[in-house]
């Protein structure tokens, strides 16, 4: 393996925070340049029609790779060192084989579940998942024959081992099979966490010939405070827009896990033509050098924030990742390293204390989205979760007295000045 792929150092593991700086990047290719340069180009050149011949065999599946073969440069919708250098990033953090990246979260989403499902096929998921997702699962894969049930996140384990078991003998006796378990964790906007390893077994112990695939969106703790792939989930997927970009600048998904399973989506990708651009790949290989003091310090001001919010008077409930009792709690522990740094809470009153709150603000946002260097606020019941009925909203959890806060990198003496205030004026 050459230099740059390497991950350990006389003997030593190196930490993904270490491999950020240069993994996956050969400077010598390059001139020397310290950092990868953009390599905004549609096509490559071959140096031989010999070498063209190959590179297509190998991306149209005609034959194996060689053992240490490495994926010839094509065409950008194929691949691109840009996208190739953050995918080895990616794959680093999450442990995964292989990573793919995307235009953007849905991108990546719907590319996987066009990759893994066909007429016939059931899908599960646990409810509440992001708004573009569950419109995916409940407007579109239908069109295609795909059925789709729903679980509730909020429901605990047992009723969700109980649905994979229901929903798997259900699809076989209309001859088909469940296919994909999707798992959102933990729930927005509520923080429920859903315990991966359980819906792992439970889908292991079907029996089911043609085992069903565990899909987790990782984007709230991923990929510091959550690996689903370690927990023997089948695929960890991101909206890279949020903590990995971190910035706030950009759209882009991820998608990670086994050489085999992968393949499958690589395929989907290169025809559905939804990777990510060079420019954007570029700016998430910048953005995952500081991943790590990013997701820490928001962490950080999080936690600091949301205790003294508990203490508020005009606050009735702090709602943040494993802060439950019971089985929350032990979920947590088992399957977390952090409580990130996107929380709700709850107001005395309703919609016009929450719209005070939120108009108030100086600091904060009014924006939705989350895991930006900057703090954001946003109405989940009016804004992101407005075409929920309100069954479904009481169900969720997400009444008008909800505040989702996206917690940033700022000084937290500030921030809680601007909360303070804002609080003030309910
Ligand atoms: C934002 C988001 C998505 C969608 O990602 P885009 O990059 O906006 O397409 C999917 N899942 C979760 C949990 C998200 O927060």
């Amino acid at each position: 393996m050459s230099h740059h792929k390497s991950r350990t150092l006389a003997g030593r593991d190196l930490a993904p925070e270490t491999l950020m700086m240069g993994f996956g990047y050969d400077p010598t290719l390059s001139e020397g340049a310290i950092k990868a340069p953009l390599f905004q180009t549609s096509t490559f050149v071959f140096r031989s029609a010999e070498d063209g011949k190959r590179f297509f065999e190998v991306a149209y599946g005609l034959r194996e790779k060689e053992p240490d073969e490495a994926l010839g440069l094509i065409y950008s919708r194929i691949n691109n060192p840009n996208l190739e250098i953050l995918e080895d990033r990616l794959a680093v953090w999450d442990r995964a084989d292989r990573a793919l990246v995307f235009s953007s979260g849905m991108a990546a989403i719907s590319t996987a579940m066009l990759a893994l499902t066909r007429p016939g096929d059931t899908v599960l998921y646990a409810a509440p998942a992001y708004g573009g997702t569950e419109y995916l699962f409940d407007r579109i894969l239908p069109r295609y024959g795909v059925k789709v049930a729903q679980v509730l996140a909020t429901g605990g384990t047992e009723a969700l081992k109980q649905a994979i078991r229901d929903t798997a003998a259900k699809a076989a006796e209309g001859g088909g099979r469940l296919a994909v378990v999707y798992l959102e964790t933990p729930s927005n906007p509520t923080n429920q966490v859903v315990d991966i390893a359980a819906a792992v077994a439970e889908v292991h112990g079907l029996g089911q010939a043609d085992r069903p695939i565990v899909a987790v969106d990782n984007t709230f703790l991923g990929p510091l405070w959550q690996r689903p792939l370690e927990l023997g989930a089948d695929l960890s997927l991101y909206s890279l827009t949020k903590y990995v970009g971190g910035h706030s600048d950009l759209i882009a998904g991820g998608c990670l896990g086994s050489a085999e399973v992968m393949a499958r989506i690589a395929e989907m990708r290169t025809i559905c033509g939804t990777a990510t651009d060079p420019h954007t790949a570029w700016l998430l290989s910048r953005s995952l050098e500081t991943l790590h003091l990013r997701m820490e310090r928001s962490q950080d001001n999080a936690r600091i924030l949301a205790e003294r919010l508990r203490a508020h008077e005009k606050v009735t409930d702090v709602l943040v990742a494993g802060g439950g009792a019971g089985e929350q709690r032990a979920i947590f522990e088992a399957q977390c390293q952090g409580p990130g740094s996107t929380f709700s809470i709850r107001l005395k009153g309703g919609e016009a204390e929450a719209f005070r709150m939120l108009n108030a603000l100086r600091l904060f946002k009014l924006a939705v989205s989350l895991g930006g260097s900057e703090s954001l606020a946003s109405h989940p019941s009016s804004m992101t979760h407005s075409d929920y009925s309100t069954e479904a909203k009481g169900r969720c959890g997400i009444g008008d007295d909800l505040i989702r806060l996206s917690v940033g990198v700022e000084n937290v003496e500030d921030l809680w000045v601007d909360l303070e205030q804002a609080l003030a004026a309910v």
